[in-house]
């Protein structure tokens, strides 16, 4: 559905983003993943013709992106922009019509929107006496009110509330449902474990890695085990795995986490040590990232 060949932009002497290639395929949600300033924004400003100066090449439904393209596209900004003094509804339609709705449509339109986004009973409250969360929400609707193919939401959760979080998850399995495709950038890399079915890691403007969440979370992550337990030292638990310390616990990694926790557990009862907790620790994109770039995401 897009493709993105050899991209490279610069800002005056910044390289904000070098030889960048993806593609992402119709139905998913594709997960943008870097730091800050890894060069995600740029990407979906290319993406969203918002920026028109680079080099390479990104297509849509292999057409070079144009005012026709860009049509079957919806931008959610990263910054809310809303009419405060107006109403949800009456915000809606404004975006409605400026991608040309009117009439019976618009009305129909606006009303699916606001389901969609849970705010069909606050449709004629005025968005200032709206929570962050709410105004996110709308934000979102306002992209969604001409159906685009795709959907690119630029850190749609940041500072906002946990039931508004939620309302921003289901409503992108919807989209994905009705068979939209959405790329999703974060830099919370739990939500983009949880929505993403692929990814793309961005650090310093270059692509570290990408693939399908499920793929590279079996390629790059090592199950580990957690314990705590009095008396124990790292040495002790070497002959298990990779051990790292963390305060007074540690992680053993292992692929072969089940069968190491339990003689993790026969070695403390056999030396009489006391176990505080033990766990499985089910590997994460998070690990991912670290693996590859050394660093954490919120370093
Ligand atoms: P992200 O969205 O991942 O935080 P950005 O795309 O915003 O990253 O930024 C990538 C790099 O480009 C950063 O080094 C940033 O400082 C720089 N940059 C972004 N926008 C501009 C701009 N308008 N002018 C100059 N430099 C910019």
């Amino acid at each position: 559905m897009l493709t993105i060949n050899n991209v490279t932009k610069h800002y005056d002497k910044t390289e904000a983003l070098k030889n960048i290639s993806m593609t992402i395929p119709g139905g998913i949600c594709y997960g943008l993943v870097g730091p800050n300033g890894a060069g995600k924004s740029t990407l979906i400003k290319m993406i969203t013709s918002i920026i028109r100066d680079y080099e390479g090449k990104i297509e849509f439904n292999e057409q070079r992106i144009s005012d026709k393209t860009k049509q079957k596209l919806g931008y959610v900004p990263q910054d809310i922009v809303l009419e405060e003094n107006i109403t949800a509804s009456g915000n809606l339609y404004l975006f409605g019509r400026i991608y040309g709705l009117n009439g019976s449509k618009l009305a129909q339109r606006t009303k699916e929107v606001l389901t969609l986004i849970g705010l069909s009973e606050r449709s004629k409250d005025k968005v200032s006496t709206f929570s962050g969360g709410m105004k996110r929400r709308l934000n979102i609707g306002c992209a969604l009110m001409h159906n685009p193919e795709l959907i690119i939401m630029d850190e749609p959760t940041v500072g906002i509330d946990p039931q508004s979080r939620q309302y921003i998850f289901q409503m992108i399995e919807e989209l994905k449902t009705a068979g939209k495709t959405v790329i999703y950038a974060s830099h919370y890399m739990e939500e983009v474990e949880r929505l993403c079915d692929n990814v793309a890691f961005l650090d310093r403007g270059k692509m570290v890695e990408n693939g399908v969440v499920s793929e590279l979370l079996q390629q790059y992550a090592v199950p580990s085990i957690y314990i705590k337990a009095d008396r124990i030292s790292a040495e002790q638990l070497e002959a298990y795995g990779e051990v790292s310390q963390e305060k007074n616990a540690f992680f053993i990694y292992t692929e072969e986490a089940l069968s190491a926790m339990e003689n993790v557990i026969s070695y403390c009862r056999e030396s009489d040590i006391d176990i505080e907790r033990l766990e499985l620790v089910r590997p994460r994109l998070e690990d991912v990232f670290f693996r590859l770039t050394g660093s954490n995401l919120r370093d």
